[in-house]
């Protein structure tokens, strides 16, 4: 989609701090960090929210967090705890319209999410 920002970053037209890619996921760094780390898990195809996931994506969400747990460990934060963040919808938070996972350490977290 030419007008999302992170099938741009896929593409190459939009710079971002790419510090993993393969053949269906990409992670990178999110330029308004909310924890000393912040890095979003995103689907190279177009997906639009979580609740646009087909039943033949369901690799593609297994390959995820095991990415999640990968760059967690690869981060420094799998010892201390992080989390894995998915806002769905305008109302939840999402601001970008390409599902992302948000994975997050480097700091304590409070309990309920505000
Ligand atoms: P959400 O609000 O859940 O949709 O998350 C979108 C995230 O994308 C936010 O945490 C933003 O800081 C982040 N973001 C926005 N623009 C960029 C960009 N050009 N590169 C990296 N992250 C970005
Ligand atoms: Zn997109």
């Amino acid at each position: 989609m030419s007008d999302c920002l992170f099938c741009g970053i896929v593409e190459g037209r939009i710079k971002g701090e790419v510090v993993y890619r393969d053949n269906s996921v990409i992670a990178l760094k999110d330029v308004n960090p909310k924890a000393p780390v912040h890095i979003l898990i995103v689907p190279i195809k177009h997906i639009a929210t979580l609740l646009d996931l087909e039943q033949g994506d369901k690799g593609l969400i297994s390959e995820i967090f095991s990415v999640a747990n990968q760059l967690a460990k690869q981060q420094g934060i799998s010892k201390d705890g992080f989390r894995v963040v998915v806002n769905c919808g305008a109302g939840a938070g999402q601001s970008v319209f390409h599902l992302h996972f948000h994975l997050l350490g480097g700091r304590s977290f409070s309990w309920p999410p505000g």
